[in-house]
C-alpha cells in the first residue's frame, strides 16, 4: 500500500473502535513505557500531547513530570518544522496548530542531551519504519537527536508487517503497542 492509501485504511479501522478501547489501551502502553529501563534511567525525555485518536500521553505525561523528569514536548514553528519546549505543568500549555497542546515554556536546543524520546505515528512496522501523518515532522527533527533512545507508540491496529519508506524516513529504535509483543530491534 501507498503511505496516503495506508493512512485512509489506518483511520478507516480506527473509527468503529471505541474510544474507552482506546483509553485502556493507552494506559497499558503507558505502563510499559513506565517500567522500561530507558525511560526509568532517562533524566530528559520527549514526550507529545496527544490527538483524540493518538496513543493518549496526559497521564503519562502528569506521571513522568512528578517523577522530576526533564519533559519536552514539541511546538510547530513552521510547515514540517517543531522546536522543543520544557514542559512545566499543565498551565504552561496552550492550543497551538492542529489542535495541539503545546508548551508555552522555554526552548530546549541541547538536543545531546535527550535520553529517550517517546513518538507517535499513524503506522509501525516491527523494523521500527514509521509512517506519520504526512508532513515529515519527525523525519526532520530526529536526525538532529544523536544520543536518543527512541520509541514509537501506537495501537495495536497500527503495528503492521511493513510500512512504506523512503530514504527520508527515520525509523525508531523500537515500537511499543497493546499486545503481548513488544518488538524490540535490537
Ligand atoms: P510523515 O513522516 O509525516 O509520514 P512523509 O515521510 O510522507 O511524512 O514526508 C512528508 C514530506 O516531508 C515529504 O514530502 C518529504 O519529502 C518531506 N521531508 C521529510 N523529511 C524531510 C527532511 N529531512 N528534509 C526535507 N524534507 C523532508
Ligand atoms: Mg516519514
Amino acid at each position: 500500500m501507498e503511505k496516503a492509501e495506508l493512512r485512509r485504511f489506518i483511520r478507516t479501522t480506527r473509527r468503529p473502535i471505541d474510544s474507552t478501547k482506546l483509553a485502556e489501551w493507552s494506559s497499558v502502553i503507558s505502563e510499559r513505557l513506565l517500567s522500561h529501563p530507558k525511560v526509568q534511567s532517562a533524566k530528559t525525555i520527549l514526550l507529545y500531547h496527544s490527538l483524540p485518536d493518538e496513543v493518549q500521553t496526559t497521564q503519562l505525561l502528569t506521571v513522568l513530570h512528578s517523577m522530576n523528569k526533564l519533559i519536552l514536548l514539541p511546538k510547530i514553528i513552521g510547515d514540517g518544522i517543531m522546536e522543543l519546549r520544557v514542559y512545566t505543568g499543565e498551565n504552561s500549555l496552550s492550543k497551538g496548530q492542529y489542535g495541539i497542546m503545546e508548551p508555552i515554556g522555554e526552548v530546549f536546543s541541547d538536543y545531546e542531551n535527550i535520553d529517550v524520546a517517546i513518538i507517535p505515528g499513524m503506522a509501525f512496522d516491527k523494523k521500527g519504519h514509521r509512517l506519520g501523518r504526512g508532513k515529515g515532522y519527525y523525519d526532520r527533527l530526529l536526525p538532529q537527536l544523536h544520543n536518543t533512545y527512541t520509541i514509537g507508540i501506537c495501537f495495536p491496529f497500527q503495528l503492521l508487517d511493513s510500512v512504506p519508506v523512503t530514504s527520508h524516513d527515520i525509523p525508531v529504535d523500537e515500537v511499543i503497542t497493546y499486545s503481548r509483543q513488544i518488538c524490540s530491534l535490537y
